[in-house]
């Protein structure tokens, strides 16, 4: 069901509590904001914020305080970027509860903007307790949650502040939502899915829910190991989950079943160690890996055959690496991917960590049609879990 936004709710001198994802990586050296990407997803909520006379009460955690005031994760940085950004002030209150933030938001003027210190210096945060939700609420008219990258968390200020406030969602994840949404219920078709990463165990989820979906699953990565190892070949010193064999059989015969083709890797980039000063070689996967060596990306004659299985698709959605691609020569088969997801007439999402950051170093991250904002989140609402910091925002009304 589509969610309530921001133009659902008339917002003109509303006090507006706004969930962000500000967790930004900070330069070790200045204590700066070194990548602001985050912050800059967020605008559009606050530009439509501000241009409508609301009184704009930004809310973010950074990093892991766990319960306490930690200098160091204080969000006076990102209150800095944020201002350079719109191009105005930002306050940055030393709080995000008590009788001091709430006068100081009491006195706000339409189209001020103002940042809540980090939300998770109170312990009470992560476990959503009642009392502070209610705190949090108390500041404001109206919730919008904009944070999706932790909307996989019930906390206070992503979810359980929504007991007590009308709550809507931001268009960041309004986008997210629709993106992903459409990929799980009504996708473009034919629509494929790469699969790559690191292990099975943390992608079971996500394989079962696209195995049901997509008509084409292209599995690389560290994960496609366990695979290989389950069909019988010799993997050499490959990282795999010789555990989680029997779960690759599983999914191997659940996808012939659905009628779904299920791509495995059929040669490999070896290594004789982990490192870009290593010796490497090509090997087809039906000789086997020697013993002592690591297959740390795919090989050509795989980035051809997967290149060939993305022609005329409709929705791509990459989730994981194909190989090692941090260490440059373990990179190309993920460059041969992005490369080919850029070059498609489709629909392409890209969600995870490391797979966006893949994508945005190698630069093709600008001819991706999505890039998802969430790890976790992204992963989580892919198996068609329900996120609390979802589940919490009002339905859109039916139309008559
Ligand atoms: P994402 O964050 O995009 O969901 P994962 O966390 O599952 O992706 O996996 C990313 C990691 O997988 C990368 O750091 C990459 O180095 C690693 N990886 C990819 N292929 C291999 C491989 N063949 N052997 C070991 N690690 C791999
Ligand atoms: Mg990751």
């Amino acid at each position: 069901m589509a969610k309530q936004t921001i133009r659902d709710f008339a917002v003109e001198n509303k006090r507006v509590l706004v969930r962000v994802d500000f967790n930004v990586p900070l330069d070790k050296v200045t204590g700066e904001v070194a990548d602001d990407t985050r912050i800059r997803a967020t605008l559009p909520t606050i530009r439509y914020l501000i241009d409508r006379g609301a009184k704009v009460i930004l809310i973010s955690h950074l990093g892991r305080p766990d319960g306490k005031v930690v200098e160091s994760l204080r969000l006076d940085p990102v209150a800095r970027r944020l201002s350079e950004l719109l191009g105005m002030p930002v306050r940055k209150l030393d709080d995000c509860v008590g009788p001091e933030v709430e006068e100081t938001v009491r006195a706000m003027q339409p189209g001020e903007v103002v940042l809540l210190e980090n939300v998770r210096f109170h312990p009470e945060e992560e476990a959503n307790d009642p009392a502070f939700c209610r705190d949090l609420a108390t500041l404001a008219n109206v919730f919008v949650n904009d944070a999706f990258g932790t909307a996989h968390r019930a906390h206070a200020s992503t979810a359980g502040v929504a007991d007590y406030l009308p709550a809507v969602a931001g268009f960041l994840m309004e986008k997210e939502l629709k993106f992903l949404g459409d990929v799980l219920t009504s996708p473009a078709r034919p629509f494929v899915a790469v699969i790559g990463g690191a292990k099975v165990g943390t992608k079971i989820g996500v394989l079962q829910s696209l195995l049901t979906k997509a008509d084409r699953v292209l599995i690389g990565g560290g994960m496609a190991n366990t695979f290989l190892l389950a069909q019988g070949n010799r993997i050499g010193a490959s990282l795999a989950e010789p555990d989680k064999t029997e779960l690759a059989r599983h999914l191997l015969d659940q996808a012939r079943a659905a009628g779904v083709e299920l791509l495995l890797p059929v040669d490999a980039v070896i290594a004789d160690r982990i490192d870009a000063a290593a010796e490497t070689r090509i090997v087809d996967i039906a000789s086997g890996v020697p013993d002592g060596w690591s297959i740390v990306d795919i090989g050509p004659k795989t980035i051809a055959r997967y290149r060939e299985a993305l022609q005329g698709t409709k929705t791509v959605l990459w989730n994981g690496p194909m190989g090692i691609f941090e260490i440059p020569p373990f990179a190309e088969g993920t460059r041969a991917i992005a490369a080919a997801l850029a070059e498609l007439d489709a629909i392409t999402i890209v969600g995870g960590g490391e797979s966006v950051a893949a994508v945005q170093q190698l630069g093709y991250a600008d001819r991706i049609t999505h890039i998802s904002t969430g790890g976790g989140a992204t992963l989580e609402f892919l198996e068609g879990r329900e996120l609390p910091g979802v589940a919490c925002l009002h339905d859109k009304m039916p139309e008559r």
